[in-house]
């Protein structure tokens, strides 16, 4: 793949991810007889929809895309946060419906031996199920995070420790440790669920709808675009230049490295957005925008908010501006009529950041 990320737009997480796996040919890169091993975001028992976990129709569309290539042994691994019953998870998300259905099994981390393992910053003791995959494949949430701002690829490879091992990761300050844990797992592939990532925590609660999925083999690099689409500034996430330092993979990413495989689609009425949203795009004009465009938008507003500042401005987004005047800053290339506008389609949010604060 060498070192591409390929993009789908659309609400239907199966259909997406079984785009995105023809499309970068994944089945030719996966071992004749290999064990494969699932490792989502079930960070806590709560629907996808929360903005936290990771949707099942990711997992659906691997599961059948790797039996018809003829790969039998598969397992979902996980283990849910300190506090958190990672069996409470699997049933609250959906897993365990899905294990039914396929036939694989699931594997709650908590309850695995564990073994210790060399990394860049001495031993740690992981999940002895994890290590004896031949094909590791992280399916993240991209989303906000309270203590590390953001939390993507690398960071959900957490969830292969056991409960003790993730507290003395807290102790040790967490970036090191996640960085090096990382550089030691270093999964064959992500696919990163963005359709509706928390804008500030981990748990989720406030989801912004973004409609992608994202599929690459880097996950320093996915973390380092995932920064870019949330108008983070990637060296202000810790672990993901120390995750490059360690051997984990490289932060650069160029235009031609990221492959939209479709077009974004309209969004859903921000109507049941919670205050903090609303209160983000009190002055935003929208008129049937798409939803990475209108989630981005959201994002960069957050983040300006966050680092002290704020556009107070009129901001026009969506198809609907086409052609059509408007004075003041329009977001994405449909503004065309806008006193001064942003194009892309989407725009990151780290662009849409950039041109309010030039904008001001
Ligand atoms: S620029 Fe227009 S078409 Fe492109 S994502 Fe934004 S709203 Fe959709």
């Amino acid at each position: 793949m060498d070192g591409k990320i390929y993009i789908a737009y659309g609400k239907d997480a199966k259909e997406m991810t079984l785009s995105l796996l023809e499309r970068a040919n994944i089945k030719d890169r996966i071992p004749k007889g290999a064990r494969i091993a699932l490792k989502p975001n079930l960070v806590v028992a709560k629907p996808a929809a929360e903005g936290a976990t990771t949707h099942t129709g990711i997992l659906e569309a691997l599961i059948e895309y790797l039996y018809q290539h003829g790969h039998r042994q598969i397992a979902i691994m996980e283990s849910a946060w300190v506090g958190e019953r990672t069996e409470r998870a699997f049933d609250l998300c959906g897993y365990n419906k899905l294990s039914e259905k396929y036939g694989v099994p699931l594997y709650d981390l908590k309850k695995d031996r564990t073994i210790d393992i060399d990394t860049p910053i001495g031993k740690m003791s992981v999940a002895r199920r994890v290590t004896e995959v031949d094909y590791l494949i992280n399916l993240p949430v991209l989303k906000g995070h309270c203590q590390t701002r953001m939390t993507c690829a690398l960071k959900n490879l957490k969830g292969c420790l056991p409960d003790r091992e993730k507290r003395r990761f807290h102790g040790l300050g967490l970036h090191r440790p996640i960085a090096a844990l990382a550089a030691a797992l270093k999964p064959a592939l992500t696919i990163v669920d963005s359709i509706c990532g928390d804008l500030n925590f981990e748990e989720g609660g406030t989801p912004i709808q973004t409609n992608r999925i994202l599929l690459g083999e880097d996950m320093v690099q996915l973390d380092a675009y995932g920064c870019h689409l949330m108008g983070i500034d990637v060296h202000a996430v810790e672990y993901i230049p120390l995750a490059e330092k360690y051997g984990a993979g490289k932060m650069e990413f160029r235009e031609g490295d990221i492959i939209q495989i479709n077009r974004p689609g309209l969004t859903e009425e921000y109507t049941r957005a919670s205050g903090l949203v609303r209160r983000l795009i009190r002055n935003v004009q929208q008129r049937d925008a798409c939803s990475p465009c209108f989630g981005n938008l959201v994002h960069a507003l957050y983040r300006l908010e966050q680092e002290g500042t704020s556009f107070t401005g009129p901001i026009a987004i969506g198809q609907g501006w086409q052609g059509k005047a408007f004075n003041g800053i329009g977001i994405g290339r449909c503004c065309d009529g806008a006193a001064k506008q942003l194009a892309g389609c989407p725009p990151s949010a780290e662009d849409i950041k950039r041109a309010l604060l030039a904008g001001k």
